[in-house]
């Protein structure tokens, strides 16, 4: 039988297109292979977020060039962020990748799947695979995902749409993924449903840019939501929640655009029951210039606003961000105004990350990379020391308190898992709780996690 290897790169977005992959593969007769070395196809599923992670690839390939020359049959495929034609390496016109990777058979886009078979035939004529119902592969979105990322069925992250109308200066998305497509909500209901038939607990919504779900220029031109009185993403955020009658407890989605945190999601996060008081809300900067360069539509008073209604709305709420420190021409007294505004919103947790250009983006080729690293460094080292207080303070207030923690997995002898509040939190126990919501008395945290025993 015919095996396959798929190797993830990036985001969870990537991790979800996987588990199309793999549904497809296995439809055309391919079974899964966790010995890449003994695998008769290779995919990688690339992003292109940083420089670094496409350099991770291409030092992949000097491996394929060895596993070819004891496996004269083995496919290589690249999939994901990286490719821009879908082609193999027959094909007229061909993906610039075929110019660099000389071990490369097929690149294909992740939205573009269904024709992974006809270039696989282009390659490999004689190959037995099956045929598809063409009918079932018009778009990706219609494929189900194998949601075995996970090691229990508890969890389903759901796409909901693909790409980025946003253009950050600074990202390479609306580029590698293009321009934003909502998914069909009947599409998006019906894996819900199954996932949740399946043992799914929590749902996790994932896109570029999950809240502006059938806002997007092509949704608005092809009307595609038009049908409904409210807006897209709130409606699904209720139609999602009846599902708590079958067993759903949690629905979280990430990530979200302060553009599109509108008031109704607002009220949504409040009153809906499946909604947890969590939200992961990207600021980049706490400068309103270097927001402008940067491109992000919004200003800092109105990120401001957005917060404090949702804390007056959801008291207690979780909030995390991400900032991009050292942007092109970040002065000393911009961030500073970042640094004081990082420290009065109390984020719960950040991704704090040193800006690196990214060739092809707006600022690649248009702006100076002109802080210098050590510079970024000692920023970063600084809003990271703020974080640790922010993030402690949070922590403690949870000490003593009873959780309710839906368990992802287990590291040696201790269990974790995450709280409503998207707390990660470990404990020890012997039972097999893997999946299971379970009730945690905290006693300890450190700079990121609590620690507790099973409540009684
Ligand atoms: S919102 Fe900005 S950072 Fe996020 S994917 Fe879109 S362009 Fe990139």
């Amino acid at each position: 039988m015919l095996t396959y290897y798929i190797q993830t790169y990036g985001c969870q977005m990537n991790y979800s297109d996987t588990e199309r992959m793999e549904t497809y593969l296995s439809a055309l007769g391919f079974k899964k292979n966790s010995n890449m070395k003994k695998a008769d196809l290779i995919v990688f599923n690339t992003c292109s977020i940083r420089q670094r992670a496409e350099d991770r690839v291409l030092g992949q390939m000097v491996r394929m060039g060895d596993l070819k020359k004891n496996n004269k049959n083995l496919i290589v495929v690249v999939t994901g962020c990286m490719v821009r034609t879908p082609s193999s390496k027959y094909s007229e016109k061909r993906d610039n990748l075929f110019n660099t990777i000389k071990e490369l058979d097929v690149a294909i886009k992740n939205d573009e799947l269904p024709l992974l078979a006809k270039l696989i035939r282009e390659v490999k004529p004689n190959l037995e695979i099956k045929e598809i119902p063409e009918e079932t592969l018009e778009s990706y979105f219609q494929i189900d995902p194998t949601h075995s990322s996970h090691k229990s069925n508890s969890q389903a992250f759901i796409a909901i749409s693909n790409g980025c109308d946003k253009f950050c200066t600074y990202c390479i998305v609306p580029f590698s993924r293009g321009r934003e497509k909502s998914r069909p909500m009947e599409q998006i209901l019906r894996e819900a449903e199954n996932a949740v038939k399946n043992g799914a607990k929590e749902i996790i919504l994932i896109g570029q840019t999950v809240n502006s779900y059938g806002l997007s220029t092509y949704d608005k031109a092809e009307k595609t939501f038009d049908y409904l009185k409210k807006e897209p993403f709130v409606y699904l955020l209720e139609e999602l929640d009846k599902l708590s009658e079958i067993g759903l407890e949690r629905v979280r989605f990430t990530s979200s655009h302060p553009k599109d945190m509108s008031d109704d999601l607002i009220d949504a996060m409040s009153r809906l029951k499946t909604q947890m008081p969590y939200l992961h809300l990207p600021v980049q900067a706490g400068e309103n210039e270097v927001l402008k360069r940067m491109n992000r539509p919004y200003t800092v008073e109105q990120y401001k606003e957005i917060i404090r209604k949702l804390r007056e709305k959801i008291p207690g709420i979780s909030i995390t961000t991400d900032i991009i420190m050292g942007f092109c021409g970040e002065t000393d007294e911009e961030f500073e105004t970042t640094c004081k505004f990082f420290e009065e919103m109390e984020f719960e947790h950040a991704f704090l990350s040193q800006y690196s250009n990214r060739k092809g983006t707006y600022a690649s080729k248009k702006m100076k990379d002109n802080v210098p690293q050590k510079v970024k460094h000692a920023r970063w080292h600084k809003l990271n020391n703020t974080l640790k207080k922010t993030s402690n303070k949070a922590l403690e207030r949870f000490v003593g308190k009873t959780l309710k923690v839906l368990v992802e997995g287990q590291e040696k002898d201790e269990w974790f898992g995450r709280s409503e509040h998207y707390k990660e939190v470990r404990f020890k126990s012997k039972k097999d709780l893997l999946g299971q919501i379970v009730k945690v008395k905290i006693d300890s945290h450190d700079d990121f996690r609590l620690y507790g025993k099973i409540a009684k």
